[in-house]
């Protein structure tokens, strides 16, 4: 025997969900050589289809707890997965910087302390009088825009990475199944997985990867687990005034909590909303062309293209994500809120080093 993949080449390990948790829990796992296979019924229609892909790493103030830890891990791990994944799509990157700007100057007085603190994090505090703010101030016309660079970090587009990732798992030979996991069963010291469509699937280990829907899967009488649906909606705005060229904005911008992308001269992404349901509402909508103390004209619903909207899921009463050895061969890796894509590969990495004690 000469590495893991010996040890592990045999093992079953069945992921239900195929998102970007699922599908990154996919590709390290193979790395050791388990017998891998995801299913999913709808992958496509997911939250990490909605996603943005800001990675919010060094921009994160508190800093200590098992966030910022998690954190720490994947702004470490995402440049090496970046440099495997190009050998399968040499499209993926990773843009950056991020600014994170505000008119409020309390906030900005926070940022700075903040800022000063972690300067060798790449964080660079941007000062009203700062040459670097102009084009945006023209932008963003009487807002007075002021912040922090963070030059660490930035954004993967998240549908290049679930098509690379794709790319990466078919060469790998992971199976994936385009059904529902509709029940799991423990018999003996093996889990059966009945489909919808019902068949069986048997596996040594389970990873459930499908975010809200992970607790119909397991006993509530055993776990006291709680997560909530929070919506949230995206848009796409293009605009046809002749003095407006968003290419002049830096690429990826936090303004009073509204993450901006903007994709060429005439087209920005905004997001996102915060709704505590299961449909998009008009009125949390609004939210997302009133973030400004004055409203450019450019940023009106009238120029709406394109508007989409994902529902991410959140844990009630503990922090996210969930990340829980449940039972023997049962784990549970869920409830990734706001930042699934930052998150991504540490989780993958907690799996990795979890799973052995399920062997
Ligand atoms: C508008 C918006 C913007 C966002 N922006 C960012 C961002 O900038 N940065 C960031 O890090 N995160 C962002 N997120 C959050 C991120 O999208 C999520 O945290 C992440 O996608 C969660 O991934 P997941 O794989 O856990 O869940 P999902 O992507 O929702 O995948 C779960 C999968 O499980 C499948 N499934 C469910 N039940 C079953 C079953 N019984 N059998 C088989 N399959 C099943 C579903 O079909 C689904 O494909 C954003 C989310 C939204 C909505």
């Amino acid at each position: 025997m000469n590495n893991a993949k010996d040890t592990f080449n045999k093992i079953k390990v069945l992921i239900v969900g195929s998102g970007i948790i699922g599908k990154s829990n996919a590709f390290k796992l193979s790395e050791y050589g388990f017998d891998v296979t995801l299913v999913d019924q709808d992958e496509i229609h997911n939250s990490s289809h909605a996603a943005l892909g800001i990675l919010m790493g060094k921009i994160y103030q508190k800093r200590k707890g098992r966030s910022w830890i998690l954190r720490q891990k994947s702004s470490e791990l995402w440049p090496k997965w970046i440099n495997i994944l190009q050998t399968y799509n040499p499209n993926l990157k990773i843009e950056k910087p991020l600014y994170q700007l505000t008119n409020d100057q309390k906030k900005f007085n926070k940022l700075i302390g903040f800022a000063n603190n972690y300067l060798y994090d790449g964080l660079e505090i941007l000062e009203g009088n700062s040459n670097i703010l102009d084009p945006i101030n023209k932008i963003f016309k009487g807002n007075k825009l002021q912040g922090i660079i963070s030059r660490q970090d930035g954004r993967i587009n998240p549908k290049v990475l679930l098509e690379t990732l794709n790319i990466a798992l078919k060469s790998k030979n992971i199976k994936t199944i385009n059904n529902q996991i509709i029940k799991i069963k423990k018999n003996n010291t093996k889990w059966n997985l009945l489909l919808k469509t019902g068949e069986i699937l048997i596996s040594e280990i389970v990873i459930l990867c499908n975010s809200l829907d992970s607790l119909k899967l397991i006993n509530p009488e055993i776990y006291d687990i709680k997560l909530k649906p929070v919506l949230g909606q995206a848009v796409e705005i293009f605009h046809e005034e002749k003095n407006i060229d968003f290419l002049s904005l830096p690429k990826l911008l936090n303004i009073n909590g509204k993450n901006l992308i903007t994709l060429s001269e005439n087209k920005i992404i905004i997001g996102s909303t915060d709704e505590y349901k299961f449909k998009p509402e008009e009125s949390y909508l609004n939210e997302l062309f009133e973030f400004l103390e004055h409203k450019p004209n450019w940023l009106d619903k009238k120029n709406i293209t394109r508007k989409w909207f994902g529902i991410r899921s959140r844990p009630e009463g503990e922090p996210s994500p969930l990340l829980k050895s449940l039972e023997k061969g049962l784990i549970l890796c869920s409830g990734f809120y706001k930042n699934g894509i930052l998150l991504a590969p540490a989780c993958s990495h907690w799996v990795s080093e979890e799973i052995k004690k399920h062997i």
